[in-house]
């Protein structure tokens, strides 16, 4: 590690603990002429003006038309499905938040589990057809870590077969392809603004949809289905964002792409630090043209020194907490096995990768001397 300085002036940081992630926050006196309108005007929730706004503001910033705002992101994966009628079987990656196959069982669908691509970690499209039955309606893919899907070759078997496509998009806020924001491909993608996530609303996320009818249909389900005052179509659930997510909303999109330049930023300087450890592989981008660097996860090869879980306890020991983002994987939670029949056979690459992945500290806030402090510790 010749172009890493040892950290002797570390006194004073040394001892912090850097934990994996830390949400953006603005300065709180920003947010207060927010509060105040709120308290002026009196609407909390039920689409107020920030609601309005902050869908508005953020179909500008990604270059979309049509965005319905929830509460979260999981209530916006199960009214998604319910949107377009899913049923039966859907195929999905195993390599993802328990979410994603969670909200599937919500709507009482069967999860199918497909391997992912050991390149992109994302649902590999050459494994899809074979878990294509009779029941299955659609597919929804994840689009891990950010980096985009093979868009094109499943949006093929989608056609091929007559299937919806819902994807996972909790991790792609501002990435672009060839030809603007990933979230417009598919019947719909569902955005994530957790506390945790690139662009956070404290809670928070948001569905993609192709056209006004979509929206207009996705509002009524996240709405208890009310359509008007007095007829109801669904059972439909209470997904609606408030007045005070959607007003931190508008207030950090002012912020957003500091952060994210923050972010290429840190990419960029443990990519280089890490490049000459033996054993220490970072992954690469999956072709997007704008990047958001929501996570960096790198896998532990046979290579390196110890295995994952050894490093992963080592950072531990001197107060720095990465992250096994994801492990175990959702088909190996216990409450997932009964439902998917030998599928550790199915899912090689899935599993190693669970088996090597560790996701180092990211976020604006990281310093050049915490990011030295963590490679120092993998580099030992
Ligand atoms: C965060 C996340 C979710 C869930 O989003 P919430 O807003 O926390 O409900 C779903 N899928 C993936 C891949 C996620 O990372």
């Amino acid at each position: 590690m010749s172009n890493l300085q040892p950290v002797h002036d570390a006194a004073m940081h040394l001892d912090g603990p850097i934990y994996v992630t830390q949400p953006y926050l603005p300065p709180l006196e920003e947010f207060i002429p927010y509060l105040e309108k709120i308290w002026n005007k009196k609407v909390l929730t039920n689409g107020g003006p920030f609601h309005q706004q902050l869908e508005k503001a953020l179909s500008d910033y990604l270059g979309l038309e049509h965005i319905a705002l929830f509460a979260n992101g999981t209530l916006a994966l199960v009214t998604a499905l319910q949107a377009l009628r899913i049923t039966g079987e859907v195929i999905t990656a195993p390599y993802s938040f328990v979410a994603t196959a969670h909200s599937l069982l919500w709507n009482s669908i069967k999860p199918v589990f497909v391997d992912i691509d050991p390149k992109t970690l994302n649902l590999d499209p050459e494994k899809i057809e074979a878990a294509i039955t009779p029941q299955t309606t659609a597919i929804m893919p994840v689009h891990c870590y950010g980096h985009p899907c093979d868009v094109e070759a499943i949006q093929k078997i989608a056609d091929n077969y007559n299937l919806k496509v819902i994807y996972d998009a909790a991790h792609a806020f501002g990435v672009q392809d060839q030809g603007g924001s990933i979230l417009r491909h598919g019947d719909l993608s569902v955005l994530s603004f957790h506390a945790t996530k690139v662009f956070n609303t404290f809670e928070g996320g948001a569905i993609v949809c192709p056209d006004a009818k979509t929206k207009l249909r996705i509002d009524h389900l996240k709405n208890f289905g009310f359509v008007d005052e007095v007829t109801v179509v669904a059972a439909g659930i209470n997904g609606k964002m408030s007045e005070i997510n959607a007003a931190f909303g508008m207030l950090q999109l002012q912020h957003i792409d500091h952060a994210l330049a923050r972010r290429r930023e840190i990419t960029a300087i443990y990519r280089e630090l890490l490049a000459d450890i033996e054993g220490i592989r970072c992954i690469e981008d999956a072709g997007e043209t704008v990047a958001n660097y929501s996570y960096f996860p790198i896998l532990v090869e046979s290579g390196y020194g110890t295995n994952r879980d050894g490093l992963y306890e080592r950072l531990k020991e001197q107060g720095i907490f990465s992250r096994r983002y994801f492990y175990p994987l959702i088909s190996d939670f216990p409450m997932y096995r009964s439902l998917v029949s030998a599928h550790r056979d199915n899912l090689p690459v899935a599993t190693e990768t669970a088996r090597k992945v560790l996701c180092l500290p990211i976020y604006p806030g990281l310093q050049h001397h915490d990011i030295q402090r963590i490679v120092e510790c993998i580099a030992q």
